[in-house]
């Protein structure tokens, strides 16, 4: 890293992404496929180099949301299968045939639409047909009343030409929570996506080579869903085993330096709208961070960051480039010191309940501005 970039960087270890790969996969069958999550910038952690570390280390698939995602990684040498979660323009149909892209049909209109173009081309598409089994976001609607209408729609689907359906899958929406009615919800939407499939078998005939449905959250708590595949995110990037069931290890840490340092009276405003009054005489160091840099607002007055000799209460409102923190009893602090924002040391859990949100959304917002630092 140059001193250029010795403002605020995000020092990301794709050994211990590696360490966390292994780790989950060592919990799977033998003969289960691995997918790796690696949307949204591999969750901030660069989707590239994520990317080549699974592909080296063996990974079986990668997931994406959009073709540019997919594009970026074919453009980089990627040669594993990928897996667009979300839709596709079916214009850009030869696009993902060409670079051999599978896509997510999540009704029978698209999937329609993608068969016409890929005739056209005289190649076929590989799918993934996508079930809305209790998500209610993406996928063919199949519980309750819509189950046989349902079955129908994705007979039809896989019937079109031009398409191969490789996949089919489905989605959690509280794999991740404890609870006795999340956990009865969860089993109520596997057993569901599983009953479908076997129905799709007894009437039409039709199978999948991959069946998948686990996402970190159930990889975790439920290891008998993970069928042909898991399709985990977080656990890749550390996090989401709160109870520490498989000795994951976060892969980013997000670090700044203090700018300035200066001595207010008691009694002195600090930021924007003054929400922030000295209650003593206060040494008030200066970061150079701010919500432009992914630190959220909505965490202003109510976190602290890890420094040498212990944690700095931030103070006032985070402002875009910039917020303050509280050095008074760490002395040891100065000019130019590294301050952790969050990491090994400061758990990132900290800061996404003090900004009310979740470390999926930390993770993502760490900003293009903020340089990543590949450290090993
Ligand atoms: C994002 C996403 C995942 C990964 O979710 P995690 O909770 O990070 O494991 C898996 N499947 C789909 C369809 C997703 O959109």
């Amino acid at each position: 890293m140059d001193d250029l970039q010795k403002r605020t960087w995000a020092e990301i270890s794709l050994k211990n992404i590696r360490h966390n790969y292994e780790a989950i996969r060592s919990t799977l069958p033998q003969s289960c496929r691995f997918l790796g999550v690696v949307k949204a910038d591999a969750y901030g952690h660069g989707a590239l180099a994520v990317s080549e570390m699974l592909q080296q280390a063996g990974a079986d698939y990668l997931a994406v949301s959009c073709l540019d995602e997919a594009m970026e990684l074919r453009s980089g040498g990627i040669t594993m299968p990928i897996l667009i979660l979300g839709h596709t323009p079916p214009k850009y149909t030869e696009t993902l045939i060409e670079n051999n892209i599978s896509q997510t049909i999540s009704c029978y209109a698209k999937a329609d639409e993608y068969s016409q173009a890929a005739v056209k081309t005289g190649k076929e598409l590989k799918i993934h047909i996508k079930l809305d089994t209790g998500m209610s976001r993406l996928g063919f609607l199949c519980a309750g009343n819509h189950y046989s209408e349902g079955l129908q729609n994705v007979i039809s689907a896989c019937g079109l030409p031009g398409l191969i359906h490789e996949g089919i899958y489905t989605h959690f929406a509280v794999s991740d929570e404890d609870g006795e009615e999340n956990e009865e919800y969860t089993r109520e939407q596997f057993r569901l996506f599983t009953s479908f499939i076997d129905d799709l078998n007894k009437k039409a005939g039709i199978q999948f080579e991959i069946r998948h449905c686990a996402n970190s959250g159930a990889t975790l708590n439920y290891p008998e869903m993970a069928l042909d595949m898991v399709r985990p995110g977080l656990l890749l990037y550390g996090y989401g085993d709160t109870k520490g069931k498989l000795g994951l290890k976060p892969a980013m840490r997000l670090v700044t330096t203090v700018s300035t340092i200066k001595i207010y009276e008691q009694g002195t405003s600090v930021s924007y709208g003054r929400r922030y009054i000295t209650d003593k005489k206060e040494r008030m160091g200066v970061l150079a961070i701010g919500y432009a840099d992914g630190l959220p607002r909505a965490s202003s007055n109510k976190c602290s960051y890890a420094a040498a000799g212990g944690l700095a209460p931030q103070r006032g409102s985070i402002c875009m480039d910039m917020c303050m923190v509280d050095l008074s009893d760490l002395p040891q602090v100065d000019v130019g010191s590294e301050v952790e924002i969050f990491g090994e040391t400061n758990s990132i859990y900290k800061l996404s309940e003090a900004a009310g949100t979740i470390p999926y959304e930390i993770l993502c917002a760490v900003s293009k501005r903020v340089p990543r630092v590949y450290i090993d």
